[in-house]
């Protein structure tokens, strides 16, 4: 392998994230070796991915899938690993560069093994950021680890401060498309369906994330993790819709200048990236061409109509304990709205009162006591 070339963990391949990244590989074959892969239960698609990628290692989260996904690459020469466990250790095996895709709570497990392993971690998961980020960023300190967010609004705000001091920055806004349902009243948001808000305008997502953009509790999760991630300070972020999804982050500075980051709406910019990194690596992205959007529209959330973002915000800066109960309440939220269990403004009003119900007396001052809590809260 020259100097350039890369080995890298894709965690959560068979997601929309993780198969944008596996895109991008696929067009940079020569640059790239991939080590390992990993899926919750989609075997079927891991082990075609094994064909395809030769990877040494590859792991299921859901060791009910175990014996299918190893028979079903029985003649490939990868190792086959399963369980929660078997995640980890793919996550903390060396590699140039982990993609952490994985969806969810799930997420946290392997994003921390990455980063005590000290590897540089390409960011999508903002779960793990959510509900461990006081922990993680310590971590990353001390193992040396650095994450690269893939987030495309933090990809967007790590491009702009890429030589900036901390305290040069004023502001730092993320931009939110405002999804589906960014102009309907309070009482027609009572009765969208699953249907409906899975139809984002701009992007095309897995499930739990178009719906968390339809309720704008992603923009909340994503403020939350532009916190961790950029240690700017609460007073200095915020969010505005931006219903043309081109210009992704801004940073405002104190002299007066604000930086911006535009693209076209497609996770491969940000992730090619941080594939790239610290260099940028060409692909074939489609052209942004702003003479034909003629507008660029921004607006204040209306925090009134989107609850959840407005609970998001109130966690922002509290003991670390309320954004575990956020990100933990949502997922079980939106699973139940998706299972056509409650409505979407449903949503919110779980969250909300998972959020009255309290930590449980549970400090969520290390990992096992982040995962204590998130268990506690999907047991009640
Ligand atoms: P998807 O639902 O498309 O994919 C999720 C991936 O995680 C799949 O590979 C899935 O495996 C795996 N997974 C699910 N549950 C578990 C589990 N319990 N243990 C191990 N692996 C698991 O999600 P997305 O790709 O949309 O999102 C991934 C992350 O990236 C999320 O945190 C999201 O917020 C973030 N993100 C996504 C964007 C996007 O464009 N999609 C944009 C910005 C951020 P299987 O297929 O077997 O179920």
């Amino acid at each position: 392998m020259s100097k350039t070339d890369k080995t890298i963990t894709v965690l959560g391949a068979t997601g929309s994230v993780g198969q944008s990244t596996l895109a991008l590989i696929r067009e940079h074959a020569e640059h790239f070796h991939v080590h390992g892969l990993s899926a919750n239960t989609n075997w079927q698609e891991l082990a075609s991915l094994a064909h395809e990628f030769h990877p040494a290692v590859i792991a299921i989260a859901d060791e009910g899938c175990y014996q299918q996904l190893k028979q079903a690459v029985r003649d490939c020469s990868c190792e086959v690993l399963c369980g929660e466990q078997g995640v980890e250790t793919l996550a903390s095996a060396p590699v140039d560069l982990v993609v952490g895709a994985i969806v969810g709570m799930a997420g946290l497990g392997p994003v921390r093994a990455a980063v005590d392993a000290g590897q540089t971690v390409a960011l999508a998961n903002k779960e793990a950021l959510v509900a461990a980020g006081h922990l993680i960023m310590p971590l990353a300190k001390q193992t040396g680890s650095t994450i690269l967010p893939i987030d495309s609004e933090h990809n967007a705000v790590f491009q702009c401060l890429r030589h900036e001091k901390r305290d040069d920055i004023q502001h730092i806004i993320l931009t939110a498309s405002g999804g589906p349902f960014r102009t309907l009243t309070p009482a027609e948001m009572k009765t969208v369906t699953v249907r409906q808000a899975l139809a984002h305008p701009n992007w095309s997502m897995g499930p739990k994330v178009t719906i968390d953009s339809a309720t704008m509790m992603n923009k909340g999760l994503e403020l939350i993790e532009a916190y961790w991630l950029f240690d700017a300070g609460l007073e200095r972020l915020d969010a505005l819709i931006h219903p043309q999804s081109v210009v992704h982050g801004m940073v405002g500075f104190c002299d007066g200048s604000w930086l911006a980051h535009l693209g076209i709406p497609d996770m491969r910019v940000p992730i090619s990236y941080a594939l790239g990194w610290p260099a940028r690596m060409g692909w074939q992205a489609k052209p942004l061409s702003l003479t034909e959007l003629q507008h660029l529209d921004f607006e204040a959330v209306d925090e009134a109509r989107f609850a959840c973002f407005a609970l998001a915000k109130s966690v922002l800066g509290s003991a670390p304990e309320a954004a575990v109960i956020l990100n933990t309440a949502n997922e079980i939220a939106v699973q139940k709205f998706l299972n056509e269990d409650i409505s979407f403004t449903g949503i919110a009003g779980l969250v909300e009162d998972a959020l009255s119900a309290g930590s449980f007396g549970i400090t969520a001052d290390n990992f096992a006591a982040v995962s204590a809590l998130d268990k506690e809260i999907r047991q009640r």
